[in-house]
């Protein structure tokens, strides 16, 4: 599928980086394979962060409010589908006031192929009203005035709260984090919320944004859902999937 045009994203530096997860993996790795939980954690850390050096959200936006409503749209759908359908949207409603104000059949066609458009027409609508009139048109700096906001949970709230406003206010876990961090023996939770618990209480908070995206880019990479790469895996030494009876599941 065709890449559009990338939007300008004024708080990073740079793209995505490639992933790099066939590259030999770190002395550091090899030696910590039966070490204590600390040093395995900072040893994930490191390669992590090794392997995707400067990541960043690949759901294209321009603002916290276009990152918001991209968060949004995500749900159940890939970012690819969702960076061709944000740029006509925000052409017709480029700020919370004009969304507002949309008619709903009108938001719902323009988001109609990323799945569940009626409820999240509804939503982004709901969010812009609650943006424009209780927060002055910008979206709120806090979890909890974001968790106001119509379709707006943790992990919109903490994406774009990370991401866009650099505030770490908790870990990103989306579906990749989460099959990941139970791979990987960083929680055995199996909620979304229990699992982003496990990880603030593991990871440092200063690692708490780049760590999801890092997850998010292996995830797709190697550490795919039903056969991941672990051969080619440089995380492998660190990892306790391989005794896991949900890892062949
Ligand atoms: S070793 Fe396999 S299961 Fe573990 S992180 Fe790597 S790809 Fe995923």
């Amino acid at each position: 599928m065709a890449t559009p045009k990338k939007m300008a994203t004024p708080k990073r530096k740079s793209a995505g980086a490639a992933p790099r997860a066939s590259v030999p993996a770190s002395s550091k790795v090899a030696t910590v394979r039966k070490s204590t939980a600390p040093e395995r954690v900072t040893a994930i850390l490191d390669e992590l962060q090794r392997l995707y050096p400067d990541v960043q959200c690949a759901l294209n936006h321009r603002n916290a409010w276009e990152l918001t409503v991209a968060t949004i749209l995500s749900a159940q759908c890939t970012d690819v589908r969702v960076n061709l359908v944000t740029p006509a949207l925000f052409r017709a409603f480029p700020t919370p006031r004009a969304m507002a104000t949309a008619s709903l059949p009108e938001l719902e066609e323009l988001v109609r192929t990323t799945g569940f458009f009626r409820n999240k027409a509804k939503n982004i609508r709901g969010a812009a009203q609650v943006v424009t009139e209780k927060f002055g048109g910008k979206v709120p700096q806090t979890m909890e005035e974001m968790l106001q906001l119509p379709g707006v949970a943790r992990k919109t709230a903490n994406v774009v709260l990370g991401s866009w406003y650099g505030i770490a206010s908790g870990v990103v876990v989306d579906t990749h984090v989460l099959r990941i961090s139970r791979r990987l023996g960083l929680t055995r939770q199996t909620t979304p919320e229990k699992v982003e618990a496990d990880l603030k209480r593991l990871l440092p908070q200063q690692r708490w944004v780049q760590f999801s995206h890092e997850v998010i880019h292996h995830g797709r990479a190697v550490c795919v859902a039903r056969k991941p790469r672990c051969a080619e895996c440089t995380l492998e030494p660190l990892c306790q999937a391989k005794d896991k009876t949900w890892h062949s599941a």
